[in-house]
């Protein structure tokens, strides 16, 4: 008897130990708050070319401290802002969730349409054409939208200086998305989300905003340190508006009273940004209940200069020296309220950059330009001349598009004018690679690495009727342009290779060097979160990411 009861008390010990312990498992897993931070324009390289500035408490804690995915890239073209955000936050390519650039030819409009143009909506307090904006273009939902559907009590907040880095996260359900507004200098949303802004955030724009965070950029430590020390002065650099010369320091003492736009291309853009995320975690109480809430921030001033100076510039260089900052402020700010178990953030950009490819050329690598106004010029000519008939609509983001109603009402065979568009490209010398729609669709399965990064980049209503690819290097330009500055939109490894950190929530640390694509990050978040796959996510989760330590 005795020792039955003893038996039985060890049972009970033993099931009361089980259901503690696994009730502290559960408590672990679960994260308070998700936080995705995007760099615009962040090459992968920056994390250890600059990292001689960085402190002990920003980039450096989450490539030490948590997992590194070191071999990221985006799985296709065009490497553009809208399409990065959408499919960061989709876990699919565009020809899934349908942002395939961050404009395209509008066959219905004749005109080219913004990615996140809505002219339905208003902006909150502006009348700027930028608050003219909803995710109403993206064709699937986000993690943010399967978060909210699944647990409507999860709060999601997106905020960026650009409206689309900001809305594309945030996807069709989120509390607030909100980004800069250039005629006022402070952060907006629009009708699609709210009718009026939360009193946190009018409070926080009656302070915090561009005419009070306007400060000169000077370098934040001694020039001497710097890789880029002697390229100060460089002919391939941009020079912005209020400037003579591309050098250090940028006075900016005052912009024009309805126009702010100039003061997202410094550094303290960045800080105002920080800010608002921190205000943001403070007012929607992020974090703070049983249920995980996600947070989106994306800074989109690297981008905005690294158009004007290129990847090599002495303004890069500071600006990730500054950026530092910004996510160690962040890091310590979030742990300090939540404990850094209890939230998981992961950091990666919506594209790289290629180097100006002036510069390429003057130092002997491949890279040049592509006149494509000209060249286009020459094409419907050519068409004109074969086939009696002006049915050459538009080029953009090298999408030929093709009328395709005037091509049946006149019985033109669709797919010989496709293939002689193709012929006459393919003797373009700076081209790399044409094929029509028909030879998309059909060779997606096909092994060729370019035809498939086409295809998943290709949309079968707002996609050109032949795209090609410009070789190794290129940019396209206008013929009378002049050459400073550089851009992205590529399939080639300098505008798909970017970083992927993940940090917190009792991950492991490690550095992962097996291939993953962009499309992965969203597939993971699922997991995290506990949630159903989303719409048409195709990616596959990082294993690395959910292992505990
Ligand atoms: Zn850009």
């Amino acid at each position: 008897m005795k020792n039955q009861a003893k038996d039985k008390l060890s049972f009970l010990l033993l099931f009361v130990l089980i259901f503690f312990f696994n009730g502290t498992l559960i408590a672990q897993k679960k994260n308070k708050l998700v936080v995705g931070i995007v760099i615009d324009q962040m090459c992968y390289e920056y994390l250890y070319r600059y990292q001689h500035h960085f402190t002990k408490g920003g980039f450096n804690v989450l490539m030490k401290n948590g997992v590194n995915c070191r071999n990221v890239n985006y799985n296709y073209v065009p490497t553009y802002t809208g399409p990065g955000h959408a499919s960061i936050y989709t876990g699919t390519s565009p020809n899934n969730h349908g942002i395939i650039g961050n404009s395209w030819y509008y066959r219905t409009t004749s005109a080219n349409v913004n990615c996140v143009e809505d002219l339905s909506v208003t902006g909150i307090g502006t009348i700027s054409a930028y608050g003219k904006a909803s995710p109403k273009n993206l064709k699937t939902y986000t993690i943010s939208d399967q978060l909210k559907l699944s647990y409507p009590s999860a709060k999601v907040i997106s905020l960026s200086i650009k409206n689309r880095s900001a809305i594309l996260p945030g996807g069709h359900l989120s509390d607030g998305s909100y980004w800069f507004d250039p005629l006022s200098g402070t952060f907006t949303t629009s009708t699609y989300f709210k009718d009026k802004l939360p009193d946190w955030l009018e409070e926080f724009n009656a302070h915090k905003n561009a005419k009070t965070y306007l400060t000169d950029w000077t370098l934040l430590y001694p020039k001497e340190t710097y890789l880029a020390a002697d390229k100060d002065e460089s002919k391939y650099e941009a020079i912005i508006p209020g400037k003579t010369d591309a050098v250090f320091p940028y006075n900016f003492t005052t912009f024009p009273a309805t126009d702010f736009s100039g003061f997202t291309i410094s550094p303290a853009c960045n800080s105002l940004l920080t800010d608002l995320a921190l205000s943001a975690i403070k007012n929607e109480k992020l974090g703070e209940d049983a249920q995980t809430d996600l947070l989106c921030i994306s800074y989109s001033t690297p981008d905005i200069a690294g158009h004007s100076f290129g990847p090599y510039s002495l303004e890069i260089e500071d600006m990730y020296a500054r950026m530092d900052l910004e996510i160690e402020k962040l890091l310590k700010e979030l742990t300090k309220k939540l404990g850094k178990d209890n939230f998981t953030l992961f950091l990666t950009a919506d594209h790289a950059v290629v180097p100006i490819p002036q510069m390429l050329m003057d130092m002997r690598l491949p890279g040049g330009y592509h006149a494509s106004n000209l060249k286009m010029e020459e094409l419907k000519l050519a068409i004109l001349t074969k086939f009696k008939s002006p049915i050459t609509l538009n080029e953009i983001n090298q999408n030929i598009y093709l009328n395709r109603e005037e091509i049946d009402s006149l019985k033109l065979d669709y797919n010989a004018i496709c293939d002689f568009i193709s012929q006459e490209i393919r003797q373009w010398a700076e081209v790399k690679a044409v094929f029509t729609a028909e030879q998309l669709i059909e060779g997606s399965e096909n092994s060729d690495i370019w035809r498939k990064m086409l295809f998943l980049g290709y949309d079968f209503n707002r996609s050109g009727d032949v795209l090609y690819l410009l070789n190794p290097g290129f940019l396209p330009v206008d013929g009378d342009a002049d050459f400073k500055g550089t851009s992205h939109g590529s399939a080639f490894n300098y505008d798909t290779h970017v970083p992927l950190l993940w940090y917190g929530g009792g991950l492991k640390p490690s550095d992962v060097f097996r291939p993953i694509e962009i499309t992965d990050i969203s597939a993971t978040l699922t997991h995290l979160l506990y949630l159903q796959r989303s719409g048409a996510m195709t990616g596959s989760p990082i294993l690395e990411v959910l292992e505990k330590k």
